[in-house]
């Protein structure tokens, strides 16, 4: 996608991601590292500066800063203060900086608001999954509606112009005219971004668990299908730009200028337990324990568990992979170079799954809906 909202992130800037992987309670359907020893906390945060101070001459400036988890709004001020200290001190930052944290409704209070605004945080992402009480008790969140709509508000109001809504659906018992609600109530926020993720069963959760044992159904495809064009078409009516599988902007200056780094091959340094990196074709993560993660840094050693480094081959694959997930696309150069598929290019552009335009093969909704197996077919 052409982005116009900002030059300047159409770069190579490199992002900044920090993992912080506490969380109150553990919900069923998620396969994210995280851990409720929330004790752990300050040990964490040693570990991260220890971490940070690693990578000090080799990652210079970054664009943006994004702490996800877990549960970023469980660090108290002076946690932030730490962090975003050492930070600033020790990196250097680019004046129009995307700074996001990942809030849950539970856990913010006005203090928590006014605070992020005074240190720099200029986008939050709201963990609502759902403002329907039924669907939030199934999903065993911590928050009801009424609260999220409490702290929608408090966000609005402490200024900020950058908000993030996270939904969730297609799970068992949902049905169109509650998710269409949802999606509604969402709206009257009129959030910059809205992130809507479709139910999936990781085999390691409960929720997993659960549906091997028979204990909770899941959606059919043709029923999972229709949930996800419901939702591309609701939200585009809506003025939203679908732009990629799962993330929508308001307009092109609030697509989540960190994600697409990681959609367009563009280095990015993750910091915390299970956290990845990419940079001059080398990808590294972490080791996900908190305390082994912390164990290793105390002993001086970097906490990776394991480095590829991808050949031109690997990283053209990939590119083809991360380019059909979003309307960036890809140039037909890289599918054709490799694979001489013109000629599949226009069979799918036939069938409605692509189109080509402004020199780019950009997946259509339909498309989307099969993000997974469109790179193969390429391939064939
Ligand atoms: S969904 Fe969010 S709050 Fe729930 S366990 Fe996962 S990271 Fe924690």
């Amino acid at each position: 996608m052409e982005n116009k909202g900002s030059k300047h992130f159409n770069g190579n800037t490199p992002g900044l991601y920090i993992h912080v992987p506490f969380c109150l309670s553990k919900c069923p359907y998620c396969d994210f590292y995280s851990t409720t020893s929330i004790s752990l906390i300050p040990n964490w945060l040693e570990g991260v500066i220890e971490e940070l101070k690693i990578y000090k001459d080799r990652f210079s400036t970054f664009d943006t800063l994004y702490m996800g988890g877990g549960t970023p709004s469980l660090l108290n001020p002076n946690q932030l203060s730490t962090l975003m200290d050492f930070l600033f001190r020790n990196f250097e930052f680019s004046p129009d900086t995307e700074i996001t944290i990942e809030a849950n409704p539970d856990d913010i209070t006005q203090d928590k608001l006014k605070y992020y605004r005074d240190i720099g945080i200029n986008r939050i992402s709201l963990g609502v999954q759902s403002f329907d009480d039924r669907a939030l008790q199934y999903l065993k969140r911590r928050h009801t509606s009424r609260q999220t709509e409490k702290i929608l508000g408090w966000i609005r109001a402490a200024g900020f112009g950058n908000l993030g809504i996270d939904l969730m659906y297609g799970f068992e018992g949902q049905t169109e005219s509650a998710w269409v609600r949802t999606m509604k109530r969402a709206l009257d926020f009129r959030p910059e971004h809205l992130s809507c993720y479709q139910m999936t069963y990781s085999p390691e959760t409960p929720f997993g668990k659960m549906l091997t044992q028979g204990r909770i159904t899941q959606m059919g495809e043709e029923e999972e299908r229709t949930f996800f064009l419901l939702t591309s078409r609701f939200l585009e009516e809506h003025g939203y730009i679908h732009y990629e599988i799962s993330n929508f902007a308001r307009d092109e200056k609030h697509v989540s200028h960190h994600n697409l780094k990681y959609w367009r091959h563009v280095p990015y340094l993750g910091i915390g337990p299970g956290a990845h990196s990419f940079n001059e074709g080398r990808r590294w993560w972490n080791i996900k324990s908190v305390f082994d993660y912390c164990r290793m840094l105390s002993k001086g050693y970097p906490p990776v568990e394991e480095s590829e480094t991808l050949s031109k081959e690997q990283s053209d694959l990939e590119m083809l992979y991360l380019g059909l997930r979003t309307v960036d696309g890809v140039d037909p150069g890289l599918v054709d170079k490799q694979h001489q598929s013109k000629k599949i290019i226009g069979e799918l552009a036939e069938s409605g799954l692509v189109k080509v335009h402004a020199g780019r093969v950009i997946p259509t909704r339909t498309g989307f809906l099969v993000a997974d197996s469109l790179p193969l077919l390429f391939l064939n």
